[in-house]
């Protein structure tokens, strides 16, 4: 095998993975590029593997795959289209480390098949752990595969945990911006149109997780994400708003020692990290400075208005696929406000009802996540059309 370390990035045209690219073009003796891969991008994706030269690269949407097959015929460039293509790429022999950059359901099952073919995982993905945390973990655990995380809270707990691994965590703070409409009421919300949620105060992202942050539905997928990755008990979670995204996380051990990890928004220190852990490598980065941020600023969510963090934890207490049940209804919901389907209010509705609605799994294998999803997609989707009627 060679010495470089073999990447194969799925979602290359999303925020995150184009922002891995750059990380990965700056380290080309340390790096071998050899899986891209899009959902509907076609032409992005043409120009990343022209640049790139990997492999093998994969187009989700079937109807792509002739535009760019025709468009790669001259290079020695392997092109599949569909879902299942996605599964087996990351099994190539020449994959040391699958960086999962898809948005989404769609994440959970390449990433069980990389953990089957053992690879390391460098997790931005969060819904795979938010759907099947359980099952994730287990099969992570039994393939002797690590999961490090890209997710900026994760990363930031990670890396307070480096050199303390085998010290127990008394409790963890996973910080949030707070998104567009801090401190609004649900008078103000009632009335919030697309493009105002888009606009996000410190991070530029894709539109899934930009309109999550902005019901704090980001916050509880994450913070579900953390209870798997750091095997926590929900009682050793909580969330505080510090809306100047600068301190990432925080961990508080036995001894009631705190250890944050610090510096400016720019998801490209995370993806880094966990491309190259346990070592780091030199950045020009923009560093920090303190005169530029005279008050770090640190507030209790508002569970009230922001009903989604709340979600979360139930979803947490009840188990089984609670969870799955809620994310499957959050991407519909967020997916019909994005169409100017529903009101900003409505996704966290839509969310609550569904997981009244569909029945819960315990002990739930892959089937049986697989099954909640689809009942709860019916059942929020059936919501989303009433409401947009009405
Ligand atoms: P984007 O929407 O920007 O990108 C998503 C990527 O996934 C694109 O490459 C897209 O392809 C591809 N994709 C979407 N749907 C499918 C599908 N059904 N099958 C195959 N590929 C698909 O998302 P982000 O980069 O913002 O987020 C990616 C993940 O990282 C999410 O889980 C998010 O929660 C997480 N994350 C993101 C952060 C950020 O700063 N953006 C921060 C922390 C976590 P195409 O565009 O070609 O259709
Ligand atoms: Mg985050």
């Amino acid at each position: 095998m060679s010495p470089k370390k073999g990447i194969a990035l799925l979602g290359s045209t999303g925020s995150i993975g184009t922002q891995t690219l750059d990380v990965i073009e700056a380290y080309p003796e340390y790096f071998d590029l050899q899986v891209l891969t899009a959902g509907k991008n076609a032409d992005l994706l043409i120009a990343q593997a022209l640049k790139f030269k990997p492999n093998t690269v994969v187009i989700t949407e079937e109807s792509l795959y002739l535009k760019v097959k025709n468009a790669l015929s001259q290079e020695d460039i392997h092109v599949y289209a569909g879902a299942e293509a996605l599964c087996q790429v990351v099994e190539s022999n020449e994959v040391d480390t699958v960086l999962t950059a898809l948005v989404g359901y769609a994440g959970l099952k390449p990433t069980l098949r990389a953990i089957e073919a053992k690879k390391t995982i460098a997790l931005a993905n969060k819904e795979t752990l938010v759907v099947a945390g359980e099952l994730v973990t287990r099969l992570a655990k039994e393939n002797g595969v690590n999961i490090y995380p890209v997710d900026s809270e994760h990363s930031a707990i990670f890396q307070c945990l480096v050199g303390e691994f085998h010290n127990k965590i008394e409790k963890i703070y996973l910080t949030a911006s707070g998104g567009p409409f801090r401190g609004w009421t649900n008078e103000q919300l009632k009335s919030v149109k697309r493009e105002q949620a888009l606009k996000h105060p410190n991070w530029s992202m894709g539109a899934k997780i930009t309109i999550d942050s902005a019901t704090l539905m980001n916050k509880g997928l994450e913070v579900i994400e953390a209870k798997w990755l750091f095997n926590l008990k929900p009682e050793q979670i909580d969330v505080i708003v510090h809306p100047q995204s600068i301190v990432h996380s925080l961990v508080q051990f036995e001894d009631g020692s705190m250890k944050a990890q610090m510096g400016l928004p720019d998801m490209k220190l995370p993806i880094q990290f966990a491309l190259t852990f346990p070592d780091r490598f030199k950045t020009d980065f923009p560093r920090f400075n303190f005169m530029d941020y005279p008050q770090l600023t640190f507030e209790k969510p508002d569970r009230a208005v922001f009903k989604n963090l709340d979600l979360a934890f139930k979803a947490m207490d009840m188990g089984g696929t609670a969870a799955c049940i809620l994310n499957a209804a959050n991407e519909i919901s967020v997916e019909a406000f994005l169409q100017e389907k529903i009101k900003f209010l409505d996704i966290a509705h839509i969310n609550e009802a569904t997981m009244l609605e569909v029945q819960v799994v315990h002990n739930a294998r892959y089937e049986d996540f697989v099954k909640s999803d689809e009942l709860a997609r019916i059942c929020a989707d059936k919501i989303v059309k009433t409401l947009s009627k009405s």
